[in-house]
């Protein structure tokens, strides 16, 4: 029989194949959301499977007629997907006000993808303050009245309860990395990212009960720890082939800040009192992405911190290429991250075009320069 880490990584193939069994076991409906930080749990609550969209390596074929080829690729390639039909199990979409590309989307997905309904969750792009949080409680209020048109009725102890197995993924989740940051040998980079990833793809209490399964072997494991530690930065990572080549080099990610790993269970969310204010809570105090602006809490002293946390002695960018808020963010980053002392690299990327031999060179040269 296959062993729980197995069983996710089987996965990795075919990463919609949980969901479309889910839906065809429960009769319920399969919501797609693009981003981190949309309301998981009242999806969860309203009976629905939320399963995150990151777009995959692939050519486009019909995207192309909605979007410029200026866009990034995980909004060209997700689009593709549903417009040749490789989401028809969605029953809605949610879509976040990130960036100016996913709110563009959004519009576009709406009057092209076809799926019955379309929710738009407008989080403030200031992200700090009173004013900030009565609005961001105020918009979720909003969506949840709007599943609860599409989906059906559901009361705020089904959100309590989301809230709990939530809140127990992100718990097993934290303690994968800090297992890891510990000794990144126990389990490959392109592992553990995979393991966060396939977190928002399939039903959350059997993901949970696959993690519990995974910890247990892994809690006293010892692996290889000689590897050269290194922070990632970043919006989704899926380039798995990357991440195996990296670890072949000599170097891993022993943490990161990619919205498909770290920040996506960054944070908790409190079990007590009204759960929409909890909501709120997690989304105002956690690290926030490029996309928000948090002039307060400035995001490159947090990775700074992360980085110095897990040990690492450099920092890889992971950008996707025509990616304006990443891009903006890149230089106070990495100012600070040299400041720090820190060996930097930058890599651009598109799904579906990245060379694995040409990031090689680069990947060797940063390594490298760090062995001195
Ligand atoms: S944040 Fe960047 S990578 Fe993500 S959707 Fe927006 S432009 Fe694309």
């Amino acid at each position: 029989m296959a062993s729980a880490l197995e069983t996710l990584m089987e996965l990795r193939d075919d990463p919609y194949s949980r969901a479309r069994a889910w839906k065809e076991r429960t009769g319920g409906s399969v919501v797609g959301f693009f981003c981190c930080y949309a309301p998981e749990e009242l999806l969860h609550a309203a009976g629905a499977l939320p399963v995150r969209v990151t777009g995959e390596n692939r050519t486009v074929s019909k995207a192309g007629a909605h979007l410029q080829s200026y866009c990034c690729s995980l909004a060209r390639t997700a689009l593709d997907m549903a417009l040749t039909g490789d989401l028809d199990f969605l029953d809605g979409t949610v879509f976040v006000h990130t960036c100016d590309t996913m709110q563009r989307l959004s519009d576009i997905w709406r009057l092209n993808a076809g799926y019955p309904f379309h929710v738009d969750f407008a989080l403030p792009v200031r992200f700090e303050g009173k004013l900030a949080a009565e609005y961001t409680r105020a918009e979720l209020g909003l969506v949840r009245s709007k599943l609860a048109h599409a989906l059906g009725q559901f009361d705020d102890d089904a959100i309590r309860e989301s809230i709990r197995v939530y809140n127990r993924n992100r718990a097993l989740l934290t303690e994968l990395y800090d297992l890891r940051r510990a000794d990144p040998g126990i389990m490959p980079c392109d592992q553990a990212v995979w393991v966060v990833a396939s977190a928002a793809l399939m039903d959350k209490a059997e993901h949970n009960e696959i993690l519990e399964e995974i910890l247990s072997d892994l809690r006293g494991a010892s692996g290889r720890s000689d590897r050269i530690r290194l922070f990632g930065v970043g919006s989704v990572m899926d380039q798995w082939e990357f991440l195996g080549m990296l670890e072949d080099l000599g170097g891993t990610f022993a943490d990161d800040d990619f919205c498909t790993g770290h920040r996506y269970f960054e944070g908790d969310v409190s079990e007590e009192g009204d759960p929409l204010d909890a909501l709120t809570g997690r989304l105002m105090e956690r690290g926030q992405c490029a996309c928000k602006h948090t002039p307060d809490r400035e995001r490159s002293a947090r990775i700074v911190q992360r980085a110095r946390a897990c040990g690492a002695r450099g920092a890889i960018f992971f950008q996707f290429k025509f990616c304006e808020p990443h891009g903006f963010d890149y230089p106070a980053i990495k100012k600070a991250l040299d400041e720090a002392g820190f060996a930097t690299l930058e890599l651009e990327m598109e799904q579906g075009s990245v060379s694995i031999e040409q990031l090689r060179t680069r990947v060797e040269a940063l390594l490298e320069t760090i062995r001195g």
